[in-house]
């Protein structure tokens, strides 16, 4: 990931260095809470010229904004939308038509709810994924001629025209790939070595309790993996660890996995430590791991983690937890890139002031699930 660009790329309003203590809002803002003028978004032809009037970026990001965070975002002091000159993946709205995103400079955008000296929310989301809704929304109460003709769309105001990009060109070459034909085959074979199956235990083995009944049933719940923490473990993820205010951290879990004895086809994941990546960059913007950090943990497992293996990664997220609210769609996308083996968990800590909140997440399908977890030898 790169370093910041010289170009501030947070929204009027937003002070230097951090404005995490803004005080309540004024008692009589004229304006309504986040309006921010001079970001638009702006609907692009073909050739990028604008085909309708732009639109203000809160009112394009308000069908995400309500439906990720409830109606009270409204309410928060501004600035609630920090533009990130960092660019992401998400490059486009599919669909009929399909939109490009124009302005992928800007690949994040910071959604901060901040009301009466108090925390909700804070976390980048895609400028695709914050935007895409009500681009959408818009493109299609357009009059016909107008939607046909939409293909792109931006973000204009402040600063963005020094960051827009022009879309890479269709390329003209090709180059024609030939399959094999049928008996013919390339002069090397690659086979994926599969894992060897964990060992079986059961969680009485363990000093633990089975989950509590109609755990595994309950909606956006999995019976698929268990987590049993080692106490300094858990003292430490709940309580002990100093994690910053400011920036989201987190590392590598490391410990061992069984097949569980007691319910075939699921597996107990038992985490010793919780080991702090060393990332570099970006981890302002959200937690993320840098290739040295995973050179590292496979030391620490060669060496003072032996017979360990990598459970997966917890990370902290900076606002207090809701049901609702569990892994964001950037975390999602670090699990299934990064960790593939299919017991390996994310653990989350969401902090909010002194309080926190520990859960457990696995992948099942295109969702992360929560896990039931306990710490050994507390079994009531
Ligand atoms: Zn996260």
């Amino acid at each position: 990931m790169s370093t910041p660009g010289s170009t501030p790329g947070s929204t009027p309003g937003s002070t230097p260095g951090g404005d995490d203590h803004a005080g309540p809002a004024p008692a009589a803002d004229p304006q309504p809470a986040g309006h921010q003028p001079g970001y638009t978004v702006v609907l692009l032809d073909a050739a990028l010229d604008p085909v309708a009037p732009a639109r203000p970026i809160v009112e394009v990001a308000d069908p995400f904004l309500t439906g990720w965070l409830g109606p009270h975002w409204r309410r928060a002091d501004p600035p609630f939308l920090l533009l990130l000159p960092y660019p992401s993946d998400d490059t486009g709205i599919g669909g009929d038509p399909p939109l490009a995103y124009a302005s992928d400079a800007i690949g994040y955008i910071q959604v901060r709810v901040h009301i009466a000296g108090h925390w909700h929310y804070r976390h980048p989301h895609t400028a695709v994924e914050v935007l895409g809704p009500g681009v959408r929304a818009w493109v299609q109460a357009l009059d016909p001629a107008e939607r046909r003709r939409v293909r792109a769309f931006r973000i204009d105001g402040p600063g963005i025209e020094r960051l827009l990009h022009i879309p890479a060109p269709v390329p003209l070459g090709v180059a024609e790939v030939t399959p094999y034909a049928r008996g013919e085959r390339p002069g090397f074979r690659i086979r994926p070595i599969p894992p060897a199956p964990p060992p079986a235990r059961r969680l009485a083995d363990l000093g633990a309790a089975p989950p509590p009944p109609g755990f595994a049933e309950a909606a956006l719940h999995t019976g698929f993996v268990k987590v049993v923490m080692e106490p300094v473990v858990a003292a430490e993820l709940e309580r002990d660890r100093p994690f910053s205010d400011q920036v989201e951290q987190g590392g590598f879990l490391v410990g061992e996995v069984f097949a569980d004895a007691d319910a075939p086809e699921t597996f107990i994941v038992l985490v010793r430590a919780a080991v702090p990546a060393e990332q570099v960059g970006a981890s302002f913007l959200h937690f993320t791991f840098t290739g040295d950090s995973f050179d590292a943990i496979k030391a620490r497992l060669a060496t003072e983690h032996q017979g360990a293996v990598l459970l997966g990664w917890y990370h902290t997220h900076l606002f207090p937890a809701t049901d609702a609210m569990g892994l964001s769609s950037i975390d999602y996308r670090l699990h299934f890139t990064t960790f593939r083996i299919p017991w390996q968990v994310a653990g989350l800590v969401n902090l909010d002031g002194p309080h926190r909140v520990l859960r457990w997440y696995v992948r099942r399908g295109e969702d992360m699930l929560l896990c039931h977890h306990q710490t050994r030898g507390a079994r009531p």
